[in-house]
């Protein structure tokens, strides 16, 4: 007899399904394979069998030694004869004697009763049954442990291809349904439930940007349009002017962050490669919108594709570049160029897209891939509405829709009837009157007279105006990151200091809160490393990027003292796990006092330094933390991620987001006694506190400053107006006991029918 050769076996199967790659007919394969199997292991029969998960049935598909007729139409339903058990089971059977076995299975007319020995190895996907692969031999006791091992090994390496064969055919199937089922888009339900990122209300036509795919374009299908060369170069003409424009006022309105922003639309237009392509597909005779729908597409072929993801931002670039030459050259009214009036649907979006399509006029957004938070709190600073909605509903917009976005509750209306005009009219006003600072008081206090302090977040330098509006009390967070993600550098100490500078100056002696820089987590700067972390949230993130990069933190930090000469400044850490990590930052803050002073450079030697309560681990060594640093806030949108391990940009597990789960609220109110104990000040700076429901319990735990959003400021006041202390800690005491989510869940709810009932 000869040899079994298993070795080989393995390696030959690994090329033939090489070969699945390639598209070859999946019947054949199959054959191939129980040939290769039956060959090598000197088997009379060697079979395939596929799994249905829908029948729970198996099907004989390819087999060597059996009767071909069998092919289709044998059928094993699940656990039914060895193979069905083996499948069922999710293991391997091996039977020495199959006529003897309980299991085995008799198929007349298929000349299977002349085998003894009876090897099925299942074809799984994890837990996922795909089929079975099964040998027979004549001889009774024929395969070994060997053979078990080596079929195994070979079911694994079938177990993909036949998947990805099944997910190709799937594709396959999907494309032609849709091919047949003209428009593109799927006809759209009238109103799309998503989740809020940005609050506000919008109404305009959608218009879908999808960065990440190479061959979509944003122009119009050219269809003779009869354009000249001298049209297509005034039109570029056109176009840089207007570009030249948006960038001188976008700078003058975002100083901190816009620096060049449209930098790369007038270098891109300026290239020959570039305008001079689309004028000689012009001057060999192409009509001049397919011109440069041509090259745009090309570009962004090529862009798309970068390694460098400083080149791959650049493909939204390229493409509104495309977009407004084509508009300009088609005379399309003034204005036309930019994004007024249009509610942007993205997959993907940038915090420098969102500044360029702000400064261009767009009026909403609606992004398909998880919001990232920088993103929304972008959008928030500019007051652009922004909602989260799935890849599937994004998908069902068709372009140009009309839409209505009412971004408080997370709503988008498709084609909106005037009865839903007429309820966004109202609710417009609504809003605008809940978010009106006009009335409010310069200073907060409860219903008893206890004061409280509203202090604002600062993410741009343009919120300072809204600030100022509500008369805040200081910055209690200034996110100092945008300007370096927008940027293609780190910015240098000396642009820093302008922009620090001109925060403190503005506030006009009010102290003012620097948060050092919190890049990471679902922020990387594109320019400085290309290293994909697989858990971001759990790595090289803020104050640790910070120790880990000491030159660029003490610029900043300098920065900082610097800016806070002769003012009220603090300067605090983000994602701190540890009194070392506090205390290894503090140390660089003392050096840099100690350079600036050699160097005779005025500073704020008296600048505070406190720690942001992200971490678990914060929570658990908060005295320690307290006694050291001169103040606390708590970072609740972080404390919630890491403390429930729920990813605060996934969609998929928003539900378990509770900032009212038990262990948030015990952790929050041990902060707040680490701190009262310390007579260390603690305030809070996630967007918990300007949370309706939670802010009683807040104002019981002891907390009595809060920074928030400017836009919440009339609510928050007028909430903490008509609450009575005492009643703040009866409610925050009954809340802290509580041990279940439920149990606050139902307190709540409770509450809020009562103050319903009182209102
Ligand atoms: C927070 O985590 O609550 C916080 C204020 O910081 P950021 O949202 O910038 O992470
Ligand atoms: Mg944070």
């Amino acid at each position: 007899m000869m040899k079994k050769r298993n070795v080989d076996l393995v390696c030959d199967i690994a090329e033939l399904i090489s070969l699945a790659e390639g598209g070859r007919d999946r019947r054949e394969l199959l054959q191939k394979v129980v040939t290769s199997v039956a060959g090598h292991m000197q088997t009379d029969v060697c079979s395939i069998y596929i799994y249905d998960d829908e029948d729970h049935e198996l099907t004989l598909r390819a087999t060597q030694g059996l009767d071909h007729k069998a092919i289709g139409t044998v059928k094993l339903k699940l656990g039914e004869g060895i193979t069905g058990r083996a499948v069922r089971e999710l293991r391997p059977i091996c039977v020495g004697t199959a006529s003897q076995s309980d299991s085995y299975k008799f198929f007349p007319g298929i000349h299977e009763e002349d085998y003894e020995a009876f090897l099925a190895v299942p074809i799984l996907r994890g837990l996922r049954r795909i089929g079975a692969l099964v040998v027979q031999a004549g001889e009774a006791n024929y395969f070994t442990p060997n053979d078990v091992k080596a079929l195994r090994a070979i079911a694994a390496q079938l177990a993909t291809m036949i998947e990805n064969v099944q997910l190709l055919d799937e594709a396959r199937m999907e494309a032609e349904a849709t091919q047949a089922a003209v428009p593109k888009k799927v006809v759209p339900e009238s109103l799309i439930r998503g989740r809020s990122a940005s609050t506000g209300t919008a109404r305009g036509r959608a218009f879908t940007l999808d960065s990440g795919t190479p061959d979509a374009c944003l122009l119009p299908d050219p269809d003779g349009d009869g354009h000249t060369l001298e049209d297509f170069e005034q039109a570029v003409e056109q176009t840089a002017e207007q570009i030249d424009k948006l960038q001188r006022q976008t700078s003058e309105d975002l100083a901190d962050v816009a620096v060049l922003i449209f930098s790369a639309h007038l270098l891109i237009l300026e290239d020959d490669q570039f305008t001079g392509r689309i004028a000689s597909l012009i001057r060999e005779g192409m009509e001049a919108v397919k011109a440069i729908a041509t090259v745009v597409n090309d570009y962004v072929e090529v862009f798309s594709k970068s390694k460098m993801p400083l080149i791959r931002e650049k493909v939204l670039d390229v493409k509104d570049l495309g977009n407004r030459l084509t508009r300009n050259l088609l005379n399309e009214e003034a204005g036309a160029a930019d994004y007024r009036g249009q509610i942007i649907i993205a997959h993907e979006l940038l915090p420098s897209d969102i500044l360029k399509l702000s400064a261009e006029n767009v009026e909403g957004f609606i992004v398909s891939s998880g919001v990232t938070s920088h993103n929304a709190i972008i959008s928030r600073s500019l007051g652009i509405p922004m909602v989260a909605i799935s890849r599937e509903q994004a998908d069902s917009i068709p372009d140009d829709e009309e839409l209505l976005m009412d971004a408080e509750q997370g709503i988008i209306y498709l084609r909106p009837g005037e009865e839903v005009y007429a309820k966004y009219r109202e609710l417009d006003s609504a809003w605008k009157a809940m978010h009106n600072a006009s009335d409010m008081k310069p200073e907060t206090r409860t219903k008893c007279g206890a004061r409280v302090q509203i202090y604002a977040n600062i993410n741009l330098l343009s919120d300072l105006k809204p600030a100022r509006e509500f008369r805040a009390e200081g910055v209690g967070l200034y996110r100092s990151e945008f300007p370096f993600i927008v940027r293609n550098d780190f910015p240098t100490e000396e642009e820093q200091y302008v922009i620090y500078k001109k925060l403190v100056d503005q506030m006009e002696g009010r102290p003012v809160t620097f948060r050092t820089l919190d890049i990471g987590g679902d922020k990387m700067l594109s320019y400085y490393s290309n290293v994909n972390e697989a858990n971001p949230f759990l790595g090289m993130r803020a104050i640790r990027f910070s120790l880990r990069n000491k030159d660029i933190f003490s610029q900043q930090l300098r920065a900082f003292l610097r800016a806070g000469a002769a003012a009220d400044t603090r300067i605090m850490f983000p994602l701190v796990s540890s009194v070392d990590d506090f205390i290894a930052a503090r140390d660089i803050v003392h050096e840099c006092m100690s350079s600036l002073e050699a160097e005779g450079i005025d500073f704020n030697p008296e600048t505070k330094l406190g720690v942001m309560m992200e971490l678990p681990s914060a929570v658990e060594v908060v005295d320690e933390l307290a006694a050291e640093a001169d103040f606390l806030s708590i970072g609740s949108n972080d404390l919630i991620q890491y403390m429930l391990a729920v990813d605060r940009t996934n969609e998929m597990v928003s539900s378990l987001y509770l900032a009212h789960h038990p262990a948030i609220l015990r952790a929050m109110n041990r902060i707040v006694s680490a701190g009262l104990t310390h007579g260390k000040d603690v305030s809070i700076c996630g967007d918990l506190s300007a949370d309706p429901r939670m802010l009683p319990f807040l104002l019981g735990i002891g907390l009595q400053k809060f920074s928030i959003d400017s836009v919440n400021a009339p609510t928050v006041q007028r909430l903490v107006n008509s609450i009575e202390l005492s009643e703040a800690e009866s409610i925050a005491n009954t809340m802290l006991d509580f041990g279940r989510i439920s149990e606050v869940e139902a307190f709540l709810k409770e509450r809020q029918l009562v103050s319903e009932t009182q209102a």
